[in-house]
């Protein structure tokens, strides 16, 4: 991390895991921030207009957005960790588009086959949904086959909404998510900082 303080706004307050944004991702209410660099206010939300990492500035409820670097050359190694969002899901296995690798923007279209076989618990419908945003661990590359696992710090879910009618949800625990609009309730595999975030809203 280099230097936190940005002098327009005064001193930031970095969350201890820096949330890593994309353009559209929803940062909050207006009534909570202004958008700064890097964010706009979308229809009274203010969300990410770049890949990056989120900065709260708690003190000027203003909301920055540091942009990635960028770096399309790089393919997904063992052990990296993607940004992705998801095409398609079923109870077990999902196909991810890689949109990031280790929090920098990846340009190359790269898809990964991401297995929830092994994650915290067995169930009959996906636990993760066709536009989700997940964080995931790259497993394998065998075969130029890139495999992903939800078995690492802070993976999971880190941005999606109401299966049935498209509103914002907010975590019910870490394996399901409630919708703020039509009450329902959905299985969600949630990152941690989806869990804290939805905290904060509250
Ligand atoms: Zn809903």
């Amino acid at each position: 991390m280099e230097d936190d303080n940005n002098p327009k706004t005064g001193k930031t307050e970095p969350p201890s895991h820096p949330k890593f944004v994309l353009p559209g991702d929803n940062l909050g209410a207006e009534e909570e921030f202004e958008p700064g660099l890097g964010s706009a206010n979308l229809d009274g939300k203010i969300v990410a207009s770049v890949v990056g990492e989120a900065f709260p500035n708690m003190t000027s409820r203003v909301m920055l957005v540091k942009p990635a670097k960028q770096d399309i050359a790089k393919l997904p190694e063992v052990n990296d960790v993607i940004i992705g969002t998801v095409q398609s899901a079923a109870s077990s296995i999902a196909q991810v588009r890689i949109n990031a690798i280790n929090d920098i923007q990846s340009t190359k279209d790269l898809s990964g086959m991401l297995s929830m076989r092994d994650d915290r618990h067995r169930r009959n419908s996906s636990p993760i949904r066709a536009g989700d945003v997940v964080r995931a661990r790259v497993s394998s590359t065998v075969n130029s086959i890139y495999h992903l696992s939800l078995d690492c710090e802070g993976c999971g879910v880190i941005f999606t909404v109401c299966s049935f009618c498209g509103g914002r949800v907010v975590a019910l625990g870490r394996g399901a998510v409630k919708c703020t609009e039509c009450g329902s309730t959905d299985d969600r595999l949630l990152s941690d900082d989806f869990v804290t975030y939805s905290r904060t809203l509250h």
